[in-house]
């Protein structure tokens, strides 16, 4: 699927990013003995409130879709689950992990253990440990239950750092289902330096108790402060200097014996490797602008901004009609396209023709399964094959799993010189392998007219056609 962008995003993207600042802030008093807080709501509630949250994170934040760094990230995860204090086990919580392609140097957990780890968080970390040790920490907000917690409190006091303006009229205190309605970044991103604190020692604990030096949690933090504090989300600006907390994560060090100690860090240097052959990945902020995500396909919608509700949905699509109907786009290109597809304006210099039931948009995002798409493409260079590249690396910067198949081919358009390239694609909405095909010439005036059909691979013979039909009938008449 091919993205085409958008320029809104949603209040709870924004309670993300803010709170995202306030991830791993500095202990202030450290305690060594960790206990629950109070908390009105059962596990089960956990599970069921992080279970809606980690749907809309994966509404509006891209996943990194590599199978071999997911599972990666998996394995070290479940090492550290496994490693938690029996006396912070919750049989009903499943604690499982993804990686998102952001580059910022971060990562949240939500409540009843989803757990997802930017790109960049991965890439700055310089070892194993220091990963394991940001996962560790946000593992323990998990385990020490603090999003519900918080959500206790602040029903308690009727406030909350920050929360008093969202609770708005529902102040007496939040029910489950109420507190499933609120941007998750009410309750369950930002948390007190109490919170902090413990999510420090018991983090440093599940560290060594899974072979960790829990040292690497201190670590980190010096690693991400030398990175600027974590990119464009500032992950250390809004807090003292770390000094306490690291030294505080030292002490408690002293007194933790690592079991088996594993130290290891090849593979993960590995995984690093296989990051750096991925384009670069976008900040949060950028993400947000773009609104570059799509629907999961039998996924709700998010709450809380459904203004942009799908004008087509996503489904069951129909075989494309052996009769064509002809269309003039984009000031003079004439092409005929199967009479069972919808002629869809996307911007001023594109125009998509797809069949029923494989459009939708949500968010402002088209969201295309099968379907050609005609644009036109401003470039810098004049040459065609160094303007495809060019519009090529463009579309690969928004689509993280976008490869090519082979080599350019040599092609024709109406006569003229054009080259072709086939690419895979995971498509976002349908988590399906996709075929995505480039054809592109030029226009007189330099302009690289572009033509992209995409199929799943498991449909493209039945598309394969009715694309190359659409093809052969262009005229350019320029
Ligand atoms: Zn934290």
């Amino acid at each position: 699927m091919i993205r085409h962008g958008v320029k809104r995003g949603t209040k709870w993207l924004g309670m993300i990013l803010s709170a995202a600042i306030f991830m791993m802030p500095v202990s202030a008093a450290a305690q060594t003995k960790i206990s629950y807080h109070s908390n009105r709501y059962q596990p089960a509630d956990d599970v069921r409130l992080g279970r809606q949250a980690a749907a809309e994170a994966e509404q509006q934040f891209p996943l990194l879709r590599d199978a071999d760094v997911t599972a990666y990230v998996e394995r070290v995860g479940q090492r550290l689950a496994a490693a938690i204090p029996p006396e912070f086990q919750h049989p009903e919580f499943r604690y499982y992990f993804k990686v998102i392609n952001a580059s910022d140097i971060n990562a949240f957990a939500l409540p009843g253990g989803p757990m997802y780890v930017n790109r960049g968080m991965i890439e700055a970390a310089r070892t194993e440990g220091e990963m394991a040790g940001v996962m560790a920490h946000e593992l323990s907000h998990v385990a020490l239950r603090h999003g519900t917690a918080q959500a206790t409190k602040a029903q308690k006091y009727a406030i909350g750092a920050g929360v008093a303006g969202i609770l708005g009229t529902i102040l007496a205190g939040p029910t489950v289902g109420q507190l499933a309605q609120l941007p998750i970044g009410a309750y369950f991103l930002k948390f007190s330096r109490e919170y902090e604190t413990e999510a420090d020692l018991l983090g440093a604990r599940i560290m060594a108790n899974a072979g960790y030096d829990p040292r690497d949690l201190a670590n980190v933090f010096r690693t991400i402060e030398a990175r600027g504090g974590g990119g464009g989300g500032g992950f250390l600006s809004d807090h003292p200097s770390p000094a306490n907390r690291y030294a505080r994560i030292n002490q408690e060090a002293q007194s933790l014996h690592v079991q088996n100690a594993n130290l290891d860090s090849r593979e993960f240097f590995s995984i690093k490797e296989r990051l750096r052959g991925y384009p670069r990945a976008q900040t949060m902020a950028e993400i947000q602008r773009s609104g570059q995500r799509y629907p999961n396909q039998g996924n709700d919608y998010p709450r809380g901004d459904r203004t942009n509700y799908p004008s087509g949905t996503l489904g069951r699509v129909a075989y494309p009609s052996s009769r064509f109907r002809t269309y003039t786009e984009l000031g003079g290109v004439r092409l005929s396209v199967p009479d069972n597809w919808r002629e869809l304006p996307d911007q001023d210099s594109s125009v998509w023709f797809a069949p029923e039931g494989a459009y939708g948009t949500a968010n402002g995002t088209m969201v295309y399964t099968h379907g050609f798409n005609l644009g036109l493409a401003q470039t810098r260079s004049r040459d065609l094959q160094q303007a495809t590249n060019e519009f090529v690396n463009g579309l690969q910067q928004g689509n993280a799993n976008l490869r090519a198949r082979g080599s350019y081919q040599r092609s024709y358009v109406d006569g003229r010189n054009a080259v072709s390239l086939s690419l895979s694609n995971i498509n976002e909405a349908t988590g399906r392998s996709e075929i995505v095909n480039v054809v592109t010439t030029q226009l007189r005036n330099g302009e690289l007219l572009y033509l992209i059909s995409v199929a799943p691979e498991t449909d493209y013979y039945n598309y394969q056609n009715a694309f190359q039909n659409i093809l052969r009938s262009l005229q350019l008449n320029d």
